[in-house]
């Protein structure tokens, strides 16, 4: 697994209004900070990708949340 901390690439942005819990949006400058854990992961990750609690996973494109409630989406905006 990579582990990059997509911080010292990207800027992030909260999405205002947040998104609800159960409709969360997915795109390319979409990215997901795991609230208990405070990793950013890619709302698309091409390649695996998770944080540290396990709580974000995914890989091709797929991120499986394990508890949506404790995410705050972000936009990415490269340095
Ligand atoms: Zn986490």
């Amino acid at each position: 697994m990579l582990n990059i901390d997509l911080r010292k690439i990207y800027n992030f942005y909260p999405l205002e209004p947040a998104p609800a819990t159960g409709n969360l949006p997915t795109g390319g400058d979409i990215y997901y900070e795991c609230l208990d854990c405070t990793a950013i992961v890619s709302s698309v990750p091409r390649i695996k990708s998770a944080c540290v609690c396990g709580n974000l996973q995914g890989a091709d494109g797929a991120l499986n949340i394990a508890r949506p409630e404790r995410v705050r989406v972000v936009r990415g905006k490269l340095k």
